[in-house]
This record gives C-alpha cells, sequence and structure tokens, in this order.
C-alpha cells in the first residue's frame, strides 16, 4: 500500500491537551505547508494563566497517580505499551508530521517514528535498572546516594523532527518518574499533540504529559519561569537557549539541559576511503535539507584529494528526489519557511560575492513550496557567515589543509562544538584528532546517529549543557541525595 496522502484528508487535532483533555482555542500563528506555501492551520498561544494550569495539573496527577512512587517496572511497562501504541499508530502520527513539516512521509515511517518508539522503550527499561548507589564510608556509618524524580519538567522541543524531539523529552523525564508540561515549536505541533493523546490511551495517567501551545516569548518563557516546574529540558537554537537561562537566572534557578545549535565540521583526511566519506558528507547535509543540528556543513579536505572528494560529493547530491512531504515518492525536504529560504539565500550570496565558487545549487528550487537545490561552495573565506553561522540548509562549504594540526585547527569551531565527523584509515592519526576535537560528539568513518540510544548526545561549548539520550539524559532526569547512616 502506498504511503502517499491527501493533505487536505487529514484531521488536524485543535487546541491544547491538558489533563487528558483537549482545550479549544482559535486563531493564532498562521501556518503554511513547505511542502507547496499553502495556509492550512493555526496555532494558537497559550497564556501563563493556561500554562499554570497545565503545571498544576502535572502536580496534582503526579500526587493522585504515584507515578513517583510505584514499583519503578510499573513504569516501565505503562512506557512500553505507549511505545506499543505509537508503532501501531506511526502512519496517522506521520501524516500528522509530514502535513506541517519538512520530513518526507517515507522518512517518518521507516526512522523517525520508530526510533522514536525504540527511544522510550529504552528509557522505559531503564526505570528499573538506574537507581542511586551504595558507596564506601568509615565502617560506623553507611552512604547512600538515593535519587529521586524532580516532579514537573518543562520540555520545549524545536520544528525540525518534532516527535522525535518530543519522544527524548519525554522518554526519559516520565521513566524517571516526573510529568511534563510540552510545548512543540509552534511551527509543528500536531504530532506531538497525539503523541500525548496516545499515552493516555495507552494507560499512563492523564495529566502526566501535558501539551501547551504556543511561541517561545509567551508560552516558553511562562514555562520556563514557572516556580513548580522544577527542570528545564530544552532543545533548539543557541540564541533561544541563551535566552531560557536568562529568564530562569531571573525567576528563580532551576537546573536546565540545552541541546543547541552546530556548524559541525567533516575532516577528510588524504588516506580516507573517499566514495565512503562522500556518501557519508552528503547524506549528513541532505538529511531534511541540512535543517538538522548534526549536520555536518563543514567540509575540510586535505589539499591533494579535495577536488576529487568535492566532485564525488557534487555527484551525490545532485540525486535528490524533492517532493511534497505526503507524496511516498519524496526524498529530498523543503525548507521549513520563506524566510529561511531568504536568510540562505542572502548567506550564500555575500559569500560569492566575497570570491566563494558555487560549485553545485546556489539558488531555490523552482517548483510550489520552499525548496533550495543542494549546494556546494568552494573557496570560501573562513571569516564568512557560511563557514561561521548555522545555516540550517543544504549548504555544504568547503575548505583545504596541508598539515594535520592545520585541519583539526580550521574544524574547530569558535563558537559551537555539537559534533564532528572525520574520516581516514590511520587509527592513530584518527585517535589523535578524536583526542583533539571539541565536539560532543565524534564520528570516525561515518557520519549520523546510530541505534545505540545508549550514547547520549549534546553539545560542548554554545552547542549545549547537558545530554539527550543515553543513560546521562535518564539521570538528569533524577535529583540525588546523600545519605550518611550511623550504624
Ligand atoms: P528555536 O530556538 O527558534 O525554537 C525552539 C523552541 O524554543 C520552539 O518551541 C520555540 O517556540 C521555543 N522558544 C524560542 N524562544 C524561546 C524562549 N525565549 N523561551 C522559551 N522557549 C523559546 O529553534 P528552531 O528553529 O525551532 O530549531 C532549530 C534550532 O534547533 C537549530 O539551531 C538546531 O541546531 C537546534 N536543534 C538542536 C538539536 C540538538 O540536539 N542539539 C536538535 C534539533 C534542533
Amino acid at each position: 500500500m502506498s504511503l502517499s496522502f491527501d493533505p487536505s484528508s487529514v484531521a488536524l487535532p485543535s487546541g491544547h491537551f491538558i489533563g487528558g483533555e483537549w482545550i479549544d482555542a482559535t486563531g493564532g500563528i498562521e501556518l503554511l505547508r513547505p511542502s507547496d506555501g499553502a495556509a492550512f492551520a493555526a496555532c494558537p498561544i497559550a497564556d501563563a494563566d493556561l500554562v499554570d494550569r497545565a503545571v498544576t495539573t502535572a502536580k496534582q496527577t503526579l500526587a493522585s497517580s504515584g507515578w513517583a512512587r510505584v514499583a519503578p517496572r510499573e513504569r516501565t511497562l505503562a512506557l512500553q505499551r505507549w511505545a506499543d501504541l505509537i508503532d501501531a499508530e506511526a502512519e496517522k502520527l506521520a501524516r500528522l508530521e509530514a502535513i506541517a513539516s519538512t520530513r518526507p512521509i517515507a522518512e517518518l515511517m521507516a526512522v523517525d517514528i520508530p526510533v522514536t518508539a525504540e527511544q522510550i522503550r529504552f528509557f522505559a527499561e531503564l526505570a528499573d535498572k538506574e537507581g542511586g548507589d551504595l558507596v564506601p564510608t568509615a565502617s560506623d556509618s553507611v552512604g547512600l546516594i538515593a535519587t529521586e524524580p524532580y516532579g514537573v519538567v518543562g520540555a520545549i522541543t524545536p520544528w525540525n523532527f518534532p516527535v522525535n524531539m518530543a519522544g527524548w523529552k519525554l522518554g526519559p523525564a516520565l521513566a524517571a518518574g516526573n510529568a511534563v508540561v510540552l510545548k512543540p515549536s509552534e511551527m509543528t505541533p500536531f504530532a506531538t499533540l497525539y503523541l500525548a493523546e496516545l499515552s493516555v490511551r495507552a494507560g499512563l495517567p492523564a495529566g502526566l504529559i501535558n501539551i501547551v501551545l504556543g511561541d517561545g516569548r509567551t508560552t516558553g518563557t511562562a514555562i520556563t519561569g514557572h516556580p513548580d516546574i522544577a527542570k528545564v529540558s530544552f532543545t533548539g537554537s543557541t540564541a533561544a537557549g541563551a535566552a531560557i537561562m536568562e529568564n530562569i537566572a531571573r525567576t528563580g534557578i532551576k537546573p536546565m539541559t540545552l541541546e543547541l545549535g552546530g556548524k559541525s565540521p567533516q575532516i577528510v583526511f588524504a588516506d580516507a576511503d573517499l566514495p565512503l566519506a562522500a556518501g557519508a558528507i552528503a547524506r549528513s547535509i541532505l538529511g531534511n535539507a541540512g535543517q538538522a543540528c548534526v549536520a555536518g556543513s563543514r567540509l575540510i579536505a586535505a589539499e591533494s584529494i579535495a577536488e576529487e572528494l568535492a566532485s564525488l560529493i557534487a555527484e551525490r547530491m545532485g540525486q535528490i528526489r524533492p517532493g511534497p512531504t505526503w507524496e511516498a515518492g519524496s526524498g529530498y525536504s523543503p525548507i521549513i519557511s520563506e524566510r529561511q529560504i531568504g536568510r540562505m539565500e542572502s548567506i550564500v550570496g555575500a559569500a560569492v560575492a566575497r570570491g566563494a565558487r558555487c560549485l553545485l545549487g546556489g539558488a531555490r528550487l523552482e517548483r510550489p513550496g520552499y525548496f533550495y537545490a543542494p549546494t556546494l561552495l568552494d573557496a570560501v573565506e573562513a571569516a564568512s557567515p557560511a563557514v561561521t553561522e548555522e545555516i540550517f540548509g543544504p549548504v555544504l562549504t568547503v575548505q583545504t589543509f596541508r598539515e594535520e594540526e592545520e585541519g583539526l585547527a580550521l574544524a574547530d569551531h569558535s563558537t559551537y562544538g555539537l559534533c564532528a565527523g572525520l574520516y581516514t584509515r590511520d587509527l592513530s592519526r584518527a585517535l589523535r584528532a578524536v583526542n583533539r576535537l571539541q565536539a560532543g560528539t565524534i564520528w570516525v568513518n561515518r557520519y549520523g546517529r546510530s541505534r545505540d540510544h545508549i550514547l547520549p548526545t549534546g553539545g560542548y561549548k554554545q552547542s549545549g549543557l547537558g545530554k539527550d539520550l543515553g543513560r546521562e539524559a535518564y539521570l538528569a532526569n533524577r535529583k540525588s541525595k546523600s545519605v550518611l547512616i550511623a550504624i
């Protein structure tokens, strides 16, 4: 059966989802479909009172359901039922996401939705395995490090992988015994609402997951500054992360996890397997049309192989299948908005005006919606915004080096340190580079996340604070209490 669907046939959830119930809301931010530019819905904006209602509901649900106090295995089983329902309802979730976002339906069905279910199961399994510790103290006492949930976690997610990002926040927070108030991006809110509805159908206490819709300024600020939000978990831009830190500092200090932007290098040494490197690099910048925090957007290649590598990458970047996200055959994403296309045009235009060579692309695709051609920019100045700024689009810059140290120095970004890719057959060189690179994730002779959810993800420098995924994400949702018992 084909996955293609008619976008006008999809009934969108409307309103906020609090305490297991829909709260009607109309008006708000007009939404345009990236695939064809058609206006199709609006995202209402929750004010501080509605956020307060969601937080109070979450708090009351924790008290009445005993979610934090039940045998941890009960949380495991409940979350596994939810993950099973996510798999069973994958097509509906995928449609709700595809219609508003840039994710093609085939990729949602093959990757985003099943991986989200898998990651929720991963965290569910940690609930009865990760705990405190019995620690060595003097023999007249027993020392314990006990852990307990925070209470109500405030989560805020970006527009680019809505369901998956919601899973990254909800999975560990709930497994660790918390309740959540989550605000999805105002641009892609629908699938997250359905994810929450499914949790209630799966038997999770209504009110454990509460979704409030809205923008960052009104709704986001109300969440991060709410006195009963005990911890904040955020994914989005570095600028918004900084604004959140400021708000938290002003309204009452609380722990936060910030997963922020990136401008990740791909370093290719002369001895690398070039076809392998070219494939990995092209996939990393074509995936979601470069609208991924991990996009490997800066190619740093040994001078002797740079030309051959660039032409291999260009060949792969030329093989795209653009199309509306609701058509099964579409394999190349639109850009989220006209504004983002304009930003790309201005950054690429400025680089070319200052001498960069456009080896491929450099313009929007002439078709309905917001599509931008895969773009390869050679001879770019190191100080050009094309090299320094997170473009969040399918733009790959090329810089070259002669000596190993020169290449690694180029890789070092003054602001970002999310990920790095490196390609070499020399094990010693790979390990030297791994030691030297300042990034939260380093991929060697491959690029991009695997299904090894045990590996935490998070940034160095201004790419973030704390980790998502892995044990670290689970433990970040519990606070620790040191206990010393005299015998
Ligand atoms: P964004 O920062 O504009 O918005 C992200 C979310 O934060 C949205 O829900 C938005 O409404 C909210 N927000 C904005 N300002 C806020 C404020 N002052 N207080 C509270 N909430 C606020 O980012 P975006 O355009 O949605 O997403 C793209 C960005 O996200 C890129 O920079 C990308 O690198 C980053 N990202 C990072 C990761 C990661 O794991 N590090 C993953 C995905 C995306």
